[in-house]
């Protein structure tokens, strides 16, 4: 079978496609992504030895789970936890363990870790063609920063098992059994319920994970085919403070969008007037206090970056670090050392266009508005 048979295309179809994929390579073996959204394949779809390793797909999200759910659903839905981490696919290729991230990246951390934390050989023994999916959670990762869950450093946590070709999901009883049998930790599960229910259960839920500073849930129909996701105000109060730390590269859709979520989830939850005062209150805190040290920090000379920690075997922070080179990524070393054998290293990414634009406007440029 080639590849265009694997993805479902016609033989025309794939020669568009093919060119919208970049050449990647991970230790002298080559392959092929898809870095964005395209009709009919998902973002993340990688070609690599012959075989296909389907993106994950985009979940789409309801702002009102009273109408969303029933909208999105018309059988039972399981609910669970969505975590804030960073989405990997672990998939067994010509024997080797890959780690993909979101975009089709082999991650050399990630790829290193996932084998540190679960026994991938016994997973793909028994399910050799198929990809673990979950996300990466805990302080000490290159890419996310929530810092919310009882993880000292990184740990995975499982939420799907795929066909690698298709796509196509394991149902969820099987894949909580399955990874449960294999020792892999999951994601919670907060139960099993009737469209009608969810909309009952879910907003105590999310009230839950929202007091825990907790990023929301994530909505399956039990044979895993449909999903739908649904965010807590911690979450998108978090996300607005992250936005606005670098106020000129995050896209103002990005903070348009969260701000209207928290709209909607005031009005739905039934917020007291206090409780919008609060959440009013909140909202813009998140906006403007990390803007305000975002413009202090430039005014005292600093340069604006987005700090992580990492910590593992010198050689693979040595991997990691080659692999951001390879990506033309700008990294400052802040902290350097060696804790029991592992290298932990501090470093941040440079974010140049906030830093510079707010370096201008503080030098006094004029904006014509
Ligand atoms: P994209 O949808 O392109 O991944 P996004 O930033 O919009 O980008 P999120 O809002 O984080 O994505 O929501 C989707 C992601 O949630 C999934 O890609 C997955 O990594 C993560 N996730 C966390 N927990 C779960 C879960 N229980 N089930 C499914 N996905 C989960
Ligand atoms: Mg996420």
């Amino acid at each position: 079978m080639e590849y265009h048979d694997k993805l479902g295309l016609s033989r025309e179809r794939f020669v568009d496609l093919a060119e919208q994929f970049h050449d990647d390579s991970y230790r002298g073996r080559a392959y092929r992504r898809l870095p964005d959204y395209r009709r009919s394949v998902e973002k993340g779809t990688v070609l690599v030895g012959g075989t296909v390793v389907r993106g994950f797909p985009k979940i789409p999200r309801c702002l009102v789970l009273d109408e969303g759910i029933p909208q999105q659903f018309d059988r039972e839905i399981a609910v669970e936890e969505k975590l804030n981490g960073y989405n990997v696919r672990v998939a067994r290729i010509e024997g080797d363990i890959l780690a993909f991230t979101r975009s089709g990246i082999v991650c050399p951390f990630t790829t290193h870790k996932v084998q540190a934390l679960v026994d991938c050989d016994r997973f793909f023994d028994r399910h050799p063609d198929r990809m673990l999916c979950g996300e990466m959670i805990g302080p000490e990762n290159p890419y996310t920063t929530a810092d919310c869950y009882d993880v000292d450093s990184i740990a995975f946590r499982a939420f799907d098992i795929r066909d690698r070709e298709s796509g196509d999901s394991m149902p969820v009883a099987e894949r909580r059994e399955a990874c449960e049998d294999l020792g892999i930790s999951q994601v919670d599960l907060f139960g099993v319920y009737e469209p009608t229910e969810a909309v009952e259960s879910t907003p105590e839920i999310v009230d839950g994970l929202d007091e825990r500073g907790r990023e929301g849930i994530v909505m399956k129909t039990v044979d895993g085919s449909q999903q739908l996701k649904y965010t807590t105000s911690a979450a998108n109060q978090g996300d607005l403070a992250y936005a606005f730390t670098y106020p000129f590269d995050y896209g103002r859709a990005f903070a348009f969008r969260r701000l209207i979520r928290e709209g909607f989830q005031s009005v739905e939850f039934a917020d007291s007037e206090a409780e919008r005062r609060e959440r009013a209150h909140g909202v813009g805190e998140s906006l403007l206090l990390p803007m305000i040290d975002s413009i202090e920090a430039v005014g005292e000379g600093d340069r604006l970056g987005e700090r992580h920690t990492v910590r593992a075997e010198p050689r693979v922070v040595d991997a990691l670090l080659d692999h951001f080179r390879e990506q033309s990524l700008s990294i400052d070393i802040e902290r350097d050392r060696r804790v029991e054998g592992q290298r932990v290293l501090t470093f941040s990414k440079q974010i140049q266009r906030s830093t510079d634009k707010i370096d201008s406007y503080l030098d006094g440029t004029i904006v014509k508005e």
